[in-house]
C-alpha cells in the first residue's frame, strides 16, 4: 500500500478507522480487473463498499480529511484501469442504493438508487408500462453512472428523463440539483468535481405494457446486430464526433481488427476493443492511441475518448 493512505493524524490509521465504520466493507489491494466489464485493471489501495447512505457520507469525510483521493465506480462499464492500478481508494455503493420507488398515478416517476441497474430499471418499468426509459436496455451501467455519463442511445439520453439528482460532496455533506440547475452535454452531465450521486429520480410516461415492452425489444435487436459480443469490452471507446462516427472513422483509417497481445479493436465494431483474455490497460491504451494518431493524420478529426481512464499510467 502506498504511504499516502498510512496514518497522517498522530497515530491514526485509516484502514483502522474505515474499518470501524458500520455499513463498511473495506479491502485493500483489490484487483481491479474483477470489476470492470473490460475485466482488466491493477490493484486499488483501497477498495469500500459502502452498503449505507450514513457509512458513505463518513468514509467520504474521513477520506477527504486524509486527503485520499477518491473514485466512485458504478458498474465498470466505462473505465479503463491502468495495470499498475489506483492509488487512493474506490468506493462503490452497496445495498441502500439498490433500490427503487415507482410513482404511477398522475406524474409518472422513479426515483432509483445509483446502483440500481440500468438494464434492471428498464425492465421493471416496461412491466409497469412506463416509457421513456427505453434507451437504456443493453446499457450495462448503474442508474449512477448513466446520470454522470449522461448515457445515451437510440436518440435519448438521461438528459431528456431526469428530475432531481441525490447525491453528496466529496467531504461527505447531502446535495440535491434539481434538472434546471444542471447543464448535460454528450457524455457528460457537468456535475461538480467529487460529486457522488446516490439517488436519481427520472420522469416517466404511462403507456400499454406491451407497447414499451416491443419498444425494448426492438432495441436489443438493433444493437445485437451492431456489437460485439461474447468478449469483455467497455462499449465505445471514443465519442463519436459532431456529424460522425468514431467507428466510421477508425475503420476507414484501417485499424477495424488490429491487434496487439489481447487487445483488439473489434472486427465488428471498430469503435469497440476487445479482451481477448490476457489483455493489459496499457495495450488497449496503445491502440486506441494509435487508432487516434491515424484518424487525426488522415481526416483531421482529433477523436476523444469516452471511457475514462482511472489510476497511475
Ligand atoms: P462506471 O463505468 O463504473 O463509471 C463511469 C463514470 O461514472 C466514472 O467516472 C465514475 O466515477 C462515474 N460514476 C459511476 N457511478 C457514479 C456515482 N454513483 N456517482 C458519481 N459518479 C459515478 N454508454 C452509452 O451511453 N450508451 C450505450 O449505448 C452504451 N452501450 C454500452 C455497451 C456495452 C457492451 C458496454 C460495455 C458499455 C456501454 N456503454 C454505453 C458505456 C457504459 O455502460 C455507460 O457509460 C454507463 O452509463 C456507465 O455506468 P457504470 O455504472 O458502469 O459507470
Amino acid at each position: 500500500m502506498s504511504w499516502a493512505l498510512m496514518a497522517r493524524d498522530s497515530g491514526t490509521n485509516l484502514l483502522d478507522s474505515l474499518s470501524g465504520i458500520p455499513g463498511l466493507k473495506v479491502k485493500t489491494a483489490e484487483p481491479m480487473a474483477r470489476y470492470t466489464t473490460m475485466k482488466i485493471g491493477g490493484p486499488a489501495d483501497y477498495f469500500i463498499e459502502a452498503e449505507l447512505n450514513t457509512a458513505l457520507a463518513r468514509a467520504l469525510k474521513l477520506l477527504s480529511a486524509h486527503d485520499v483521493r477518491v473514485c466512485l465506480l458504478g458498474k465498470g462499464s466505462n473505465i479503463l484501469v491502468s495495470d499498475r492500478g489506483i492509488r487512493g481508494a474506490v468506493i462503490r455503493l452497496g445495498e441502500e442504493f439498490k433500490r427503487a420507488s415507482w410513482r404511477e398515478e398522475g406524474r409518472a416517476s422513479v426515483l432509483a438508487g445509483a446502483a440500481f441497474a440500468m438494464t434492471q430499471l428498464v425492465r421493471e418499468a416496461a412491466r409497469r408500462g412506463l416509457a421513456g426509459l427505453e434507451f437504456g436496455e443493453g446499457i450495462p451501467g448503474s442508474v449512477g453512472g448513466a446520470l454522470y455519463m449522461n448515457a445515451g442511445a437510440y436518440g435519448s439520453e438521461m438528459e431528456k428523463i431526469v428530475e432531481r439528482v441525490d447525491g453528496m460532496t466529496s467531504a461527505g455533506e447531502a446535495v440535491v440539483f434539481d434538472r434546471q440547475e444542471m447543464t448535460f452535454s454528450y457524455r457528460d452531465s457537468h456535475l461538480p468535481p467529487g460529486t457522488v450521486v446516490t439517488g436519481v429520480t427520472m420522469r416517466l410516461e404511462k403507456k400499454d405494457p406491451a407497447e414499451v415492452s416491443a419498444k425494448v425489444r426492438e432495441l436489443v435487436a438493433r444493437r445485437k446486430q451492431s456489437q460485439p459480443a461474447g468478449f469483455p469490452n467497455s462499449g465505445s471507446m471514443f465519442q463519436n464526433p459532431p456529424g460522425d462516427f468514431a467507428g466510421r472513422l477508425i475503420e476507414a483509417a484501417g485499424f477495424k481488427g488490429k491487434r496487439l497481445g489481447d487487445a483488439q479493436i473489434s472486427d465488428r465494431h471498430a469503435n469497440f476493443i476487445v479482451n481477448h483474455g490476457g489483455a493489459r490497460a496499457m495495450e488497449v491504451k496503445q491502440l486506441m492511441d494509435a487508432a487516434r494518431a491515424e484518424v487525426k493524420a488522415r481526416f483531421g478529426i482529433e477523436l476523444v475518448p469516452e471511457v475514462r481512464f482511472w489510476g497511475e499510467w
